[in-house]
Order: C-alpha cells, then sequence, then structure tokens
C-alpha cells in the first residue's frame, strides 16, 4: 500500500485553496523535532522547511481534518452516523445557559458558560490548564494558556483598546492557531476550546494515539459558521461597507447574523446586525470547504444560536461531557432557562438549519471545485 504524506496533502488539500491552516501536521509530524513542515506565513498553508527529514510515515496526511480518513471510526466513536441524518452529531441534551459569576458573564461572548465551565475544572483540580484565546482586536486572536481565572478573564471576548493595534496590523484572523500549542507546554491534564476543524484534528490524533493528545481531558467546541480573514485593505472596504470603524468594535456575537456591539464618543452605544451573504468576502476561503457548524467531535458543544441575549446554547454529547456537565449543575455555577420539549425543538430546529446551510455550502464550494 502506497503511503500518502505532505507531499500529497500538498497536492489534494494545500493546492485546491482549502488548507483549514490548523497546524496539525506541522506540530504531529513524527519528525516534527527536525522542523520538517513549518508556517513560513501563519495565514497560509504550511510547508516543507526541511523535506529531507522527512520519514514519510504519513501522520500529516492521515490527521488532516481535510483528508476524512478517519471520518468512519470517528463517527462510530461518537456514535454519530452522517449529516444528512443528524446534521448536528449524535447529542444527549441541549440546554441554554447563563453564567451567575458576574466576571464571567459580564466579559462572556454569550453567557460566559464556556469560562465558567474551566473555571470549575481548575478549581476542582479536574485539568492543570486550558487553551483558549486571546481576543486583540475585533478579529484578531491568539491561542492562549490560562491556569487561572484571571488568565480566562484576560481571554474574554471584550474589546479592549485596540486602535494602537490596528494600525500596525498587514493582515489579521478571528481563527485561533490552538493546536502548535500543545507542544509548547507540560501538561498532565488539559482542557482545549476549539473550532469544529481543530476538534476533528485532534480527535484523529487521539484515535491514532498521537502524543500528547492522551492528555486531553476534554474537548469544549465552540459553534462555527465561519472565520474572517482581513488584509489592512479589507478592513478600509469593511468600514466604507458598513459605515462604521473597527476601532469602535466593543464586542461581535455569531446567531443567526454577525451582531456588531459598538461604542463611541459620539454615537454612544449602538447594535449593528449584518447577515453572513454580506460578509462573504471577509470569509477565510478555506472555510467554504468545512461542513461541521456544530462542533460535532466535541464533548461539549457550545454557541449563540438558539439563545437569547447573556445565554449560551449548550449541547451535551459524550459521556464524558454528559458527566462534567452535571457536576457543573450540581455546584450551582450556572442557571439554565426552562426550556419545554417545544422550545427545545425549535432551538435544534434552527441550529439544523444552520448545519445543512453549512453542508450545502460545502457541497457547492466542492463541486466547483472539480
Ligand atoms: C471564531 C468563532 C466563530 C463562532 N461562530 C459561531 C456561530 O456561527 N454561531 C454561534 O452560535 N456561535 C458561534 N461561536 C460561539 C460563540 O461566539 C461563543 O463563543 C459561545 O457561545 C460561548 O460563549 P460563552 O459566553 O459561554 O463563552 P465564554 O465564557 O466567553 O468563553 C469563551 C472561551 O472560549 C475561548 N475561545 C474563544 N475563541 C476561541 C478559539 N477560536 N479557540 C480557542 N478558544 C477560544 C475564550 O478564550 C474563552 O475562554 C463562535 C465562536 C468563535 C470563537
Ligand atoms: S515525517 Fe511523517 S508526518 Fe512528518 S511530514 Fe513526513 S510524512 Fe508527514
Ligand atoms: S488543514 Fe491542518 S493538517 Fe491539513 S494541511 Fe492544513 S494545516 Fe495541515
Ligand atoms: S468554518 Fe470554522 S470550523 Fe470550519 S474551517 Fe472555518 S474556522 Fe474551522
Amino acid at each position: 500500500m502506497t503511503i500518502k504524506t505532505f507531499e500529497d496533502l500538498i497536492k489534494e488539500v494545500h493546492e485546491k485553496g482549502i488548507c483549514q491552516e490548523c497546524g496539525g501536521c506541522v506540530s504531529f509530524c513524527s519528525s516534527a523535532k527536525y522542523d520538517v513542515l513549518g508556517f513560513k506565513d501563519p495565514y497560509t498553508p504550511p510547508e516543507y522547511i526541511h523535506k529531507d527529514k522527512c520519514l514519510e510515515c504519513g501522520i500529516c496526511y492521515i490527521i488532516c481534518p481535510q483528508t476524512h480518513i478517519l471520518d468512519s471510526e470517528l463517527n462510530k466513536m461518537f456514535k454519530f452516523s452522517n449529516f444528512d441524518s443528524m446534521p448536528i452529531g449524535y447529542y444527549e441534551k441541549i440546554y441554554s445557559c447563563q453564567a451567575l459569576d458576574k466576571d464571567f458573564l459580564e466579559k462572556g461572548t454569550d453567557g460566559g458558560v464556556v469560562n465558567s465551565i474551566l473555571n470549575f475544572m481548575l478549581e476542582k483540580r479536574l485539568i492543570d490548564g486550558a487553551i483558549v484565546s486571546k481576543t486583540y482586536t475585533p478579529f484578531s486572536r491568539e491561542a492562549s494558556f490560562a491556569k487561572s481565572k484571571s488568565d480566562l478573564l484576560q481571554s474574554s471576548g471584550a474589546k479592549l483598546d485596540i486602535s494602537p493595534q490596528l494600525d500596525e496590523i498587514q493582515k489579521s484572523s478571528s481563527y485561533t492557531h490552538s493546536i502548535p500549542l500543545f507542544n509548547r507546554y507540560k501538561f498532565k491534564k488539559l482542557a482545549v476550546v476549539g473550532t469544529p476543524c481543530q476538534f476533528n484534528t485532534i480527535r484523529c490524533m487521539q484515535d491514532l494515539g498521537v502524543t500528547p493528545s492522551e492528555n486531553i481531558e476534554i474537548c469544549l467546541g465552540l459553534f462555527c459558521y465561519e472565520n474572517f480573514l482581513f488584509e489592512k485593505s479589507k478592513i478600509k472596504k469593511f468600514e466604507k461597507q458598513f459605515k462604521f470603524k473597527f476601532s469602535d468594535i466593543k464586542k461581535i456575537n455569531i446567531k443567526e447574523d454577525v451582531i456588531f456591539k459598538l461604542i463611541d464618543d459620539e454615537i454612544g452605544e449602538k447594535t449593528v446586525h449584518i447577515p453572513f451573504n454580506h460578509l462573504k468576502k471577509y470569509m477565510r476561503p478555506a472555510c467554504n470547504a468545512c461542513n461541521d457548524f456544530t462542533n460535532i467531535y466535541a464533548d461539549i458543544s457550545f454557541g449563540g444560536l438558539g439563545s437569547p441575549d447573556k445565554y449560551t446554547t449548550v449541547i451535551t454529547r459524550t459521556e464524558k461531557g454528559k458527566k462534567l456537565f452535571s457536576k457543573v449543575l450540581d455546584a450551582g455555577i450556572i442557571k439554565c432557562r426552562d426550556l419545554d420539549s417545544n422550545k427545545k425543538r425549535d432551538m435544534i430546529e434552527l441550529i439544523s438549519q444552520f448545519s445543512h446551510s453549512k453542508i450545502k455550502r460545502k457541497e457547492e464550494f466542492m463541486k466547483n471545485l472539480e
């Protein structure tokens, strides 16, 4: 049998423009210590750095979220059959929740639930730390490691003083390079917050037993319809098109559309809703080739869609996720809205609609590539 290698990833993934830049191939290359692969530019696919050290083992090819080699094994692991029968993946229960801790609620993206759960796990020593993401500008994030409540609060979604950084930006993306952080810290029990593409890579690594994926205690997945990529010129286009300044964006929420909360000395506070299809030209191109909206391989998934302002939609999936969430509820650190079966059905229907739309978007995009 011929083993496919990074050479094949270049042909089948990079050249088609569908590399999601997750960094899995770079970080978990069997010969990573010799820097076989690397990102010359963080916003373009990785490249060979020392090709002569490649062992041609094929690990990079198998764990890439765009080759789908392990899909059926992962689907068995998560009792998940296919997107047509269950577009939101296997799930146990759905909730709509809010943090009771004022700091997490105030600084949280939606209901502050993800950070509350991470803080609970840190306090109870269920984890040593968590890979999260700091927001620098409205569309610029960087992976970071949190070991305390204050680290978590610093990584919360609020916009700080971004104006000086905006001047320095040449390119920025809302996508966070979390996977390369695994190799930087020595941990025994880690929580990871991430997007569906990242958890696809992580589950492949766990399935193959690629170190240090065995140390990942829990995968807290975010819903993700798309991420954005801005070059300096695009920021100017964006400001002209939507008639507000990047520097006035205080917060971004994503529900049925993208909600910008603005603050400015003259206008005061203002909320602007922009539909996803108006943001197409700012989207990361590879997101077109992604069909998972609800993070089907997470232990628990979280999103804004389906819940009112200041609440997070929570979907428990695995046994581990279910047990953790039940401990969190027992600890009384979050509250849940009362949802009767009709409300739950409506939430599932709405989330399924977005999932279907993402599946369709990928199908059409891939058809045009053929
Ligand atoms: C890029 C992106 C796209 C999203 N798209 C949608 C969408 O289309 N529809 C929808 O309903 N919801 C979407 N969400 C999820 C939603 O915005 C909230 O993150 C989610 O509801 C959790 O809110 P919370 O208040 O409970 O989280 P919080 O308590 O505020 O905690 C969020 C935690 O996640 C960490 N984090 C944030 N982004 C990342 C990241 N990229 N990688 C790793 N850690 C991260 C933060 O550091 C923080 O620790 C998206 C989130 C992101 C980051
Ligand atoms: S050593 Fe293995 S994982 Fe690394 S680039 Fe070569 S084939 Fe890929
Ligand atoms: S999607 Fe991830 S694993 Fe696949 S080629 Fe791109 S960076 Fe590497
Ligand atoms: S849409 Fe989200 S999950 Fe899919 S490739 Fe883009 S960032 Fe990753």
